[in-house]
């Protein structure tokens, strides 16, 4: 009676931990599904008034520009390679340009 009732709770645990794995499983499906719902929403959206950004090439650099409020957005590694090539000068001269529209006003 006693080894049939360690071998219930075995069988139990085993049961439970089966269990939290398979939760654990659908949670992170459902948590990179809401990954990929936020992405698909808001790719190549400006942040500040929700546009639809415009890839320019600038230089070296394709930025993302908002053609409403101007904003500029730069992928990871961009801002390196600008900041590396500013001393050429024809980076921020070309940008300054496509940013600015023509029109004469700070960055
Ligand atoms: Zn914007």
């Amino acid at each position: 009676m006693k080894a049939n009732r360690l071998e219930d709770e075995y069988i139990w645990v085993q049961e439970l931990q089966n269990r939290m794995a398979r939760l654990e499983k659908e949670q992170q499906a459902e948590s990179e599904a809401e990954k990929r719902r936020l992405k698909d929403l808001h790719w190549m959206h400006c942040p500040k008034c929700g546009q639809t950004l415009s890839p320019e090439q600038c230089g070296s650099v394709e930025i993302d520009v908002c053609p409403s409020c101007k904003g500029v957005w730069l992928d990871m590694g961009e801002l390196g390679t600008i900041v590396e090539t500013a001393g050429k000068g024809s980076f921020f001269h070309s940008c300054l340009k496509l940013i600015r529209g023509g029109k004469s006003r700070p960055i």
